[in-house]
């Protein structure tokens, strides 16, 4: 992927997911050791960063759910050269856009009324919590995505095989360069 060796900026961003990507990523066990010898993690979760950064390659796991991701994934795009769509809820909404089929007010008042315990009451106008979306949507709706690497999770020897190849200037067989 570079002439001159240098280490791939990689990041991987959670935005409107359960974390179970990032958990399989971390199921690569040994083989980040080797990964760790080919990139530099510049921004995650499982990193403390302030502002996102210029990188190679972005994993970008969950469905673009509220506004705050939304800026997010517009920034992280005009700041990544390859972006993944990370699993299914990247892909396709998934579980995240299972919400989509009711009106936000009715997804609020569920969460934060009927099944809270306390009630706290729904958290319009705290600027702490970011505003919903109407509907959760897959990245490829808002942002351009280069590859889509599928599964609920993609399990960790796929992560692993797939940036090994994008990191080695291969087409990765396991991911698709066009969702559908
Ligand atoms: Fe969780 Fe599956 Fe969505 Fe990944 S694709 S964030 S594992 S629900």
């Amino acid at each position: 992927m570079d002439p001159v060796n240098r280490k791939i900026r990689l990041a991987t961003v959670w935005l409107g997911g359960c974390s179970g990507c990032h958990m399989s990523f971390l199921d690569m066990d040994e083989r980040l050791l080797e990964l760790a010898q080919r990139v530099e993690l510049l921004a995650s979760p499982f990193t403390d960063y302030k502002d996102f950064p210029e990188v190679d390659i972005t994993l970008v796991e969950g469905a673009v759910a509220n506004e705050e991701h939304l800026e997010q994934i517009r920034l992280i795009r005009r700041r990544t050269r390859i972006l993944v769509a990370f699993g299914d809820c990247a892909v396709t909404g998934n579980v995240t856009a299972l919400r989509n089929v009711f009106p936000v007010e009715e997804v609020l008042a569920r969460a934060f009324q009927e099944t809270a315990t306390p009630v706290v009451g729904v958290p319009r106008g705290n600027p702490a919590v970011p505003r919903l979306l109407e509907r959760a949507r897959p990245i490829h709706e808002v942002v351009q995505v280069d590859y889509f690497l599928q599964g609920c999770p993609p399990s960790g020897p796929e992560i692993y095989e797939f940036l090994m190849a994008l990191i080695e200037g291969r087409q990765p067989e396991i991911a698709r360069k066009k969702f559908g």
